[in-house]
């Protein structure tokens, strides 16, 4: 479906709190805003919910994962029309129970529906002549037998890809070792992103409903800070919900590179004059000094001419670090490891800094925090100089 030309519609509510009652409300007012919730799902529907949970386990009020009473809140009104429904994502098998830490599985258990981890259902291969990088790759079965797919977001930042929304959660659908192993794979932040929107364009929600109440600001999606943004946005095109999202916490949907290709793509609208946005104003809900990873300098850069912006954004790379006082052994950076840098040592992690393709794969699971983001004195230059030239091209 080439949606080049069409106009999106984005619902912009303001959302106060992780009250199931009161939010059910805030959700049911921006599906209101675009047609109502059965206007995407037919009655008695086989429907998957996508929700966003990274497999280290962690509590909700970190902001890692989409909180557990959203969930709650949007399974209690799809009740209403279907009774087919099934919660999940792929994480790592317990113990611990990452659902149960993160309070999904009681959340699930509350409102009475299935909660699966997409690696216990199995997976399909999948291929598309229209691919920019995958040949084939694997998705979960659940997701790809149901009749519609809703796609439940946190709104957050990302190291490596500057934001992750609706979009990239669909990456979540493939098992969790392939996901490792591409990024050994698609090194190149080109080949990666298009990679990324491979994966999205053969899982296209049929609607979103971005959790953006509390996002997390700073070095998403795990090592970031929980910051209070307080709305719900909502709509069919997960690439025009992502744009809204990151125009909100100051991003220019441009610098996210997977937003920027899906839109090359026709798989969505990147452009704010071709969206509607219906209920609350951008400008009301916008957060200030929404703090951006350093990556978002990088893509700000790389609007500098073409032979200083090769040489920056190499400058700008940033590696994985170990902070030994709060290293506790528990070796998840090195399973997650795809090109097995990370060995434990005297039960504390250590990088082969020759081996490493800085994926930042280890710093994503560390729940600790002992995994630092180290970058060059140059680059901390640079990014300051990026973060400059960033602000100077938003205003002209
Ligand atoms: S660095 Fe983090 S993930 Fe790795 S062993 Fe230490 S605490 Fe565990
Ligand atoms: S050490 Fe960390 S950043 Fe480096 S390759 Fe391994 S997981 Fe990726």
């Amino acid at each position: 479906m080439n949606m080049k030309s069409e106009r999106a519609k984005i619902a912009l509510v303001r959302a106060g709190a992780y009250k199931c009652d009161e939010l059910s409300i805030d959700i049911d007012e921006a599906l209101d805003l675009i047609g109502g919730l059965s206007s995407f799902v037919p009655p008695q529907s086989k429907v998957f919910v996508k929700i966003n949970h990274l497999p280290p386990p962690s509590v909700a009020e970190k902001c890692i994962v989409t909180n557990p009473v959203f969930v709650e809140a949007v399974v209690t009104l799809l009740k209403a029309i279907t009774t087919d429904i099934t919660v999940g994502d792929d994480i790592d098998s317990g113990p611990p129970d990452g659902f149960e830490v993160s309070g999904i599985r009681q959340a699930c258990d509350r409102a009475g529906v299935k909660l699966i981890n997409l690696r216990e259902e199995g997976f399909i291969e999948k291929s598309d002549a229209n691919n920019m990088a995958l040949d084939k790759t694997y998705i979960s079965k659940a997701v790809l037998e149901s009749d519609v797919i809703i796609n439940l977001p946190k709104m957050k930042t990302h190291s490596l890809a500057v934001f992750t929304g609706a979009v990239k959660n669909m990456y979540g659908v493939l098992p969790g070792g392939i996901r490792r192993r591409y990024h050994a794979d698609y090194m190149a932040r080109v080949d990666f992103n298009q990679m990324l929107v491979d994966v999205f364009s053969q899982v296209r929600p049929h609607l979103n409903i971005m959790d953006g109440i509390m996002a997390m600001e700073g070095e998403g999606p795990a090592g970031g800070s929980p910051r209070k943004v307080g709305v719900v946005l909502a709509g069919a095109d997960a690439v025009a919900l992502d744009a809204v999202a990151t125009t909100i916490i100051g991003i220019d949907p441009m610098d996210v590179r997977t937003l920027k290709y899906a839109a090359q793509r026709g798989l969505g609208v990147a452009d704010l004059g071709s969206i509607d946005v219906v209920g609350q104003a951008i400008d009301d809900v916008k957060v200030l000094g929404f703090k951006h990873p350093a990556s978002s300098s990088g893509a700000a850069v790389e609007k500098a001419p073409r032979f200083l912006a090769g040489f920056v954004v190499k400058q700008l790379d940033v590696k994985p670090s170990v902070k030994k006082v709060k290293c506790t052994g528990c070796a998840e950076c090195a399973k997650v490891c795809p090109v097995h840098a990370i060995k434990m040592s005297s039960k504390i992690a250590k990088i082969n800094d020759s081996m490493c393709i800085k994926c930042l794969c280890c710093h994503e699971v560390c729940r600790y925090d002992a995994i630092v983001r180290r970058q060059s004195f140059g680059g901390r230059l640079l990014a300051f100089l990026g973060k400059t030239m960033q602000r100077a091209f938003n205003k002209s």
